[in-house]
C-alpha cells in the first residue's frame, strides 16, 4: 500500500526508519551494519517509485557506527545529493511513525489518518532490504533479522527463516536463564506475550524477549496524571482506560483514541499498574467492529 498511494495523494517525503521501535531491540541496527548497501539500494527503488522531493534516513544518535557506515555508503554509492541522514535523540518512542514525522518534519498525521495524507511515507530499513532482495535477487521474503534477548544465555541478533519455532532461536542462544516464564514477541512496551515455544517467527517478529514476569494486580486510578504527562501524542490515556472499562467506546473515540500509537509509555508510568494499552486495544477493536457492521 505504501508504494502505491492513491493517485490524489502526492508523496513529497520518504523517511527511511532506522530507529528501533522499542528498547531491547537491535535488529534494525544490525540490518544497517550488515546490509547497508542493500538497504540503500532498496531505498533508491522506493524513491524511483514515489518520486518524493526529499528522502531522509532516520537513525538514533546512539548508533554512531550505523550513522558512519550509511554516511560512507551514501557517498560511495552516489546518493549524496538524494538521501539525507538525520541522527535523532535515542528516546522511546522515537521510532514510532507519527513521532518520527513530527520530529523530522514538524507535521502532524490527522486523527484516524495515515502519513500519506500529509504527503509522507515511512519505510523500515528491513523493508528497504527486502525490496532490494526481491528486485535484484529475485528473493521473496523468507527470512528476517530477529533480536533474541533478555533471560537467555547468549543474547544475539539472528538471521532467521520465517516459520522457525521460537524454541530453536532460544536454544541457539544458549537456552533460558533463571526463572523466566514469559516470552514477548516484540519489545517490552508494545510486544505480545506468548507461552508456546512452538510458535513460529513471522515477518513481523523483530524481537524475542525472554523474561520473568511477576503478576501485579491492577489498582484504582489515583489521578496522578503521570500517564498524561508522558504520552507522546498528548492524549488522556487514563480516560481511555476508564471509558473502555465502562464499555463507553464512543467516548474513547471522542477522546481521540485513534491517535494512540499504542507505545505503552502510559502503562509503564502508571503507579496503579493499570494496563492502559490493553484497554485501548479492546476499545479500538470494538470501534472497528462497529464501523465494519455499519
Ligand atoms: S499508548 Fe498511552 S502513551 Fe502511548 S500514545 Fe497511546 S495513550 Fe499515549
Ligand atoms: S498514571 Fe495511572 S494512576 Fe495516574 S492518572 Fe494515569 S491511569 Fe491514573
Amino acid at each position: 500500500v505504501k508504494l502505491v498511494p492513491p493517485k490524489d495523494k502526492k508523496i513529497d517525503t520518504v523517511i527511511l526508519n532506522g530507529c528501533e521501535c522499542e528498547p531491547y531491540i537491535t535488529a534494525d541496527h544490525r540490518v544497517m551494519l550488515e546490509y547497508g548497501e542493500k538497504v540503500l539500494s532498496g531505498l533508491s527503488i522506493i524513491k524511483k517509485v514515489l518520486s518524493p522531493d526529499d528522502v531522509y534516513i532516520a537513525i538514533e544518535d546512539n548508533k554512531e557506527d550505523a550513522i558512519d557506515h550509511l554516511e560512507e555508503l551514501v557517498v560511495s554509492m552516489g546518493f549524496k545529493d538524494e538521501f539525507k541522514i538525520i541522527p535523532l535523540e535515542s528516546k522511546y518512542p522515537t521510532g514510532a511513525e507519527k513521532t518520527l514525522i513530527g520530529t523530522i518534519l514538524g507535521r502532524e498525521v490527522p486523527i484516524g489518518g495515515l502519513p500519506l495524507d500529509i504527503g509522507v511515507i515511512v519505510q523500515n530499513v528491513g523493508t528497504a532490504k527486502a525490496i532490494h532482495d526481491a528486485i535484484f535477487e529475485g528473493k521473496p521474503l523468507i527470512e528476517r533479522v530477529v533480536t533474541v534477548t533478555g533471560a537467555v544465555k547468549n543474547p544475539k541478533n539472528l538471521l532467521v527463516r520465517l516459520g522457525t519455532p521460537l524454541r530453536s532461536l532460544i536454544e541457539y542462544c544458549g537456552g533460558i536463564e533463571g526463572k523466566a516464564n514469559e516470552i514477548i514477541l516484540g519489545g517490552p512496551m508494545m510486544g505480545i506475550s506468548h507461552y508456546d515455544l512452538g510458535f513460529p517467527v513471522t515477518k513481523g517478529t523483530s524481537c524475542v524477549l525472554v523474561k520473568e514476569t511477576i503478576p501485579v494486580k491492577e489498582q484504582e486510578c489515583i489521578n496522578c496524571g503521570r500517564c498524561l504527562s508522558v504520552c507522546p501524542m498528548n492524549l488522556m490515556p487514563t480516560m481511555f482506560a476508564r471509558y473502555a472499562k465502562a464499555g463507553r467506546y464512543d467516548a474513547c473515540k471522542e477522546a481521540y483514541i485513534d491517535s494512540c500509537v499504542e507505545c505503552g509509555t502510559c502503562a509503564y508510568a502508571c503507579p496503579a499498574r493499570i494496563p492502559i494499552v490493553q484497554y485501548t486495544k479492546v476499545a479500538k477493536s470494538e470501534l472497528s467492529k462497529r464501523a465494519a457492521n455499519k
